[in-house]
């Protein structure tokens, strides 16, 4: 153990402090088990699909009859490999199952199938952005196991039942360096894992039927202080509850260090209910499960040509994609990151961007008017009613001077409403046509000045506020259809 935290110290040496909270540093790293995709389980032939009637999916390998023998799963291993070539990791060419020793009801076998001293997957990191702030967590591993069954409480009859279906299903648990530094840029890397996951397709990434679970490590420390103990919140199944859980946990621990009290490592849970975490038991060492690789299976060996042959079945990958953003439509990397927060959105701008060749004003509007309406209603992009071909159009007209933002905004609601489709008709029916008209727009503007003669008098004496009233007294006469910029211009021209 001593050894352990000696080389995460020296691992954390350079890394910068974190925001203070009551002048404490917050430490935290992640342990995800993903759940992968796979129709049968990690070593028997048993459905995995979610929700069957109890013990109707498990085989006699899940059941671990005697006489029975776990056969590795291909697909399993196959995802772990994208998972790792996704996230830049080693995949190690021969890795180790491994038998870790306990008792549970839901455990018939007395012991898990994991991987321990050699995980199939090395190394690796997840990049994402904390508001505009890039970020990089390093990850340490992550590992093949097989999970374990359900107890059933049956309250009424006063019952525990054993449900077998999950057992043997496969995850893939990824371990990180304890590189975060708050409950948000906690909340931010289980989001782009996440993504990472789903994007890539190894895992559905249902929260709610658990597949895709966080224990978050968390301790606090003075800065520049040495680590200090941690305490595990187990399966976090929502971005929310995560946050509320690391919070409180990051205030109790720092009230428990000052009243005096030293922070005793443990498993706790969250109770959504109260916002609280408790202990749940005295965390085990390593030692207390008393691994040791499991004779059942052979060392799991991946070539080389296995590896390349995955990779080349591959999607582009956000990162990747977010690179290409950048390097074939110029966008700054904060918008090519969000941009590549799903496939759909992806697409959605890619389509946008060439039908009408400005990717910063199709990013713009996508990440603007087109999210805040898809979060209004509570939609994903693909249920978009403004179509890319649309958005594009409406964008040519705004570049070509046709229609300011604003008129621009209008003929975004009409198509969104589906009052109208086409956007030069809607421009049309609803006279939303900039004024291109020199003369006329001099007109209102030498009206204005003429009635508004305090206002210019102030605009004089070097108070810009005044301008911003005449400005607005221009786009009223125009009825909105002057060009803000040309107006201004012109204002300041005449009054200068
Ligand atoms: P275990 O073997 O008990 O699971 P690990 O050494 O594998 O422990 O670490 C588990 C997780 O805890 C990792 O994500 C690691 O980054 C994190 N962690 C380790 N030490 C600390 C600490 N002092 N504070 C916060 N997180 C930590
Ligand atoms: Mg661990």
């Amino acid at each position: 153990m001593s050894e352990t935290m000696n080389t995460f110290e020296a691992q954390q040496q350079g890394r910068p402090t974190g925001p203070l909270v009551h002048g404490y540093e917050v430490i935290i790293g992640f342990e995800t088990h993903a759940q992968l995709s796979t129709a049968s389980k990690i070593f028997s032939r048993a459905s995995t699909a979610f929700g069957a009637e109890p013990n109707t999916q498990a085989c006699a390998v899940d059941l671990a009859l005697p006489g029975t023998l776990p056969v590795m799963n291909k697909g399993a291993v196959e995802r772990a490999i994208e998972f790792g070539l996704a996230v830049n990791s080693h995949i190690a060419e021969r890795s180790i199952f491994a038998r870790k020793n306990y008792f549970y009801p839901d455990l018939p076998k007395g012991y898990q199938i994991s991987q321990f001293e050699i995980p199939v997957v090395q190394g690796g990191v997840v990049e994402f952005f904390l508001g505009e702030e890039k970020k990089a967590v390093r990850l340490v591993r992550a590992h093949l196991e097989e999970d374990a069954g359900k107890s059933l409480h049956e309250d009424f009859i006063g019952q525990t039942g054993i449900d077998l279906n999950r057992a043997g299903t496969p995850l893939l648990e990824i371990v990180t360096e304890p590189d975060m530094r708050s409950s948000a840029e906690a909340v931010a890397y289980a989001k782009e894992l996440h993504k990472i996951v789903t994007w890539i397709g190894i895992c559905d990434g249902n929260m709610q039927e658990g597949s895709f679970r966080c224990d978050a490590n968390v301790s606090v420390r003075k800065p520049g202080a040495p680590l200090g103990t941690r305490r595990e919140i187990k399966n976090l199944n929502s971005f929310k509850f995560m946050q509320q859980a690391i919070d409180y946990e990051v205030r109790w621990q720092i009230e428990q260090i000052e009243d005096g009290h030293a922070i005793e490592q443990a498993t706790v849970l969250f109770n959504p209910d109260t916002g609280e975490t408790r202990a749940m038991r005295t965390k085990e060492d390593a030692a207390d499960y008393r691994y040791f690789p499991d004779p059942d299976l052979p060392p799991l060996c991946i070539s080389e040509q296995w590896i390349e042959q995955v990779r080349g079945l591959m999607a582009e990958l956000p990162r990747v994609m977010a690179d290409r953003f950048v390097r074939d439509y110029g966008l700054p990397e904060y918008d090519a990151t969000q941009l590549t927060q799903s496939k759909a959105i992806a697409t959605y701008f890619e389509a946008t961007a060439k039908a009408c060749g400005q990717a910063k004003l199709a990013s713009n509007w996508i990440m603007g008017e087109l999210s805040r309406r898809l979060n209004t209603e509570d939609i994903g992009i693909e249920a978009a009613p403004v179509q890319p071909a649309q958005l594009a159009s409406l964008i040519g007209r705004i570049v070509d001077n046709t229609i300011s933002n604003n008129a621009a905004r209008q003929v975004f609601d009409t198509l969104w409403s589906g009052e109208g489709s086409d956007v030069d008709a809607i421009i049309e029916v609803k006279g939303l046509k900039q004024m291109n008209d020199t003369g006329a727009l001099e007109a209102i503007v030498d009206e204005v000045i003429a009635a508004n003669a305090k206002n210019v008098a102030e605009f004089k004496a070097g108070n810009e506020k005044a301008l911003n009233a005449l400005v607005g007294q221009i786009m009223k006469g125009s009825k909105g259809k002057a060009n803000p910029q040309q107006v201004n211009d012109l204002l300041r021209s005449k009054l200068a």
